[in-house]
């Protein structure tokens, strides 16, 4: 399974870098993720290649043109019959939920506004989604547009290396992820947790998912609340305690 991801901005320069390396990069080098960046500006038709205007009725800001971008988007239709999702304050919240349902789309297209955003006409006649990545104003949706294609792309199977796995990040079971612990064994007087040394597989799995558990209490009791969670996990969140729940960590 790969996917190709078609990104409309006015800053294509802004995407060297973070899509070329880590796990993005391999998996575009590896075919698994196509990414292509899209200048919206070479789909102006005038000569000073022109991209937005004044807002009808007054105010402040520029408006990205609907002409422009109507004929950037059916270009890029002809070879991505993905949905368009449109970065945008006003969509809904980005999260691992909504990331894993894009990755099952073997075909998107995001699509950055910039200034005030875009002609109103746009969204209403080509926009398929609207995602927001929080509750704050960005210059732009191209870091928006990378956090998708980032979040997206390493939830296709083969983009992370077998010695990285999805499977216990963060939010994937409705918990945040364990903590961590590497060499060296005591530093500065803090040492390991004995469990982790101990070679018992079966005990270190319960181990950590007792300690993400209780990490999700402490700090996200809201996942705990929203969360349906059967087997072993919900074992281990209807036995705790309230000291679980109120101490840090
Ligand atoms: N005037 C717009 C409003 O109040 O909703 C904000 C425009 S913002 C300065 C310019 C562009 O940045 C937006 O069109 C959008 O593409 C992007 N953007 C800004 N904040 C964002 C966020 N939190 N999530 C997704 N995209 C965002």
């Amino acid at each position: 399974m790969a996917i190709q991801i078609d990104i409309l901005t006015l800053f294509p320069e802004m995407f060297q870098g973070p899509l070329q390396n880590s796990i993005v990069g391999r998996a575009r080098n590896a075919g698994i993720a196509r990414v292509n960046i899209w200048n919206i500006r070479d789909f102006a038709d005038d000569k000073h290649r022109v991209v937005d205007d004044t807002p009808y009725g007054g105010g402040a800001g520029m408006v990205m043109k609907a002409d422009v971008l109507a004929r950037c988007i059916e270009h890029v239709r002809l070879s991505n019959k993905g949905p368009v999702v449109f970065l945008t304050p006003q969509g809904n919240t980005f999260s691992q939920n909504v990331a894993d349902r894009l990755r099952q789309c073997s075909q998107l297209i995001l699509l950055c506004g910039h200034y005030e955003g875009i002609d109103e006409r746009i969204r209403e006649s080509m926009v398929d989604m609207e995602i927001s990545i929080g509750d704050y104003v960005l210059t732009g949706g191209e870091l928006p547009a990378m956090v998708v294609t980032d979040a997206v792309v390493r939830l296709i199977p083969g983009a992370l290396g077998r010695e990285e796995s999805a499977a216990d990040d963060s939010f994937s079971h409705g918990l945040l992820e364990y903590p961590h612990y590497t060499r060296p064994r005591d530093f500065r007087g803090m040492e390991v947790p004995e469990i982790l040394l101990s070679g018992h597989h079966g005990r270190i799995r319960r181990w950590r998912l007792k300690r993400a558990v209780q990490r999700t209490a402490r700090r996200r009791p809201d996942l705990l609340r929203e969360g349906s969670f059967c087997g072993e996990i919900k074992e281990i969140v209807e036995e705790l305690t309230d000291d679980d729940q109120e101490k840090g960590g």
